[in-house]
């Protein structure tokens, strides 16, 4: 399995799919997956192409200041960004990412002064 195909199983085992504004999406990602994204027709495919593609949320420090990342996020980056993350909706770079790490170890000795 290609990384898209990894990308659309992910959504799928987490109903990404049940909001599609088409509800033949979930059953074009299935053939995806099961048979390779190479073998779906064009219009298959630009069904599928808006999910294979994202963009990062940003995160917040504890001062409130967003950092204002939006990085574009497909392929083996976007397929990490949803392995990483328990909110799929809630995507994140891999500089935010740490980001992220670095402000939860300053949360922690914050809350503990
Ligand atoms: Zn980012």
């Amino acid at each position: 399995m290609g990384t898209d195909e990894n990308i659309l199983k992910h959504q799928l085992d987490h109903g990404i799919f049940d909001n599609a504004q088409f509800h033949g999406t979930e059953g074009i990602a299935r053939k995806a997956i099961d048979e390779g994204i190479s073998t779906l027709s064009p219009r298959q495919r630009s069904v599928l192409d808006p999910y294979l593609s994202n963009h990062c949320s940003g995160v917040t420090d504890p001062g409130g200041h967003h950092n204002g990342c939006s990085k574009g996020l497909k392929g083996e980056e976007l397929l990490e960004a949803y392995l990483r993350s328990e909110d799929s909706e809630f995507l994140l770079c891999e500089s935010c990412e740490s980001d992220k790490g670095y402000h939860a170890h300053q949360w922690d000795r914050i809350s503990r002064e």
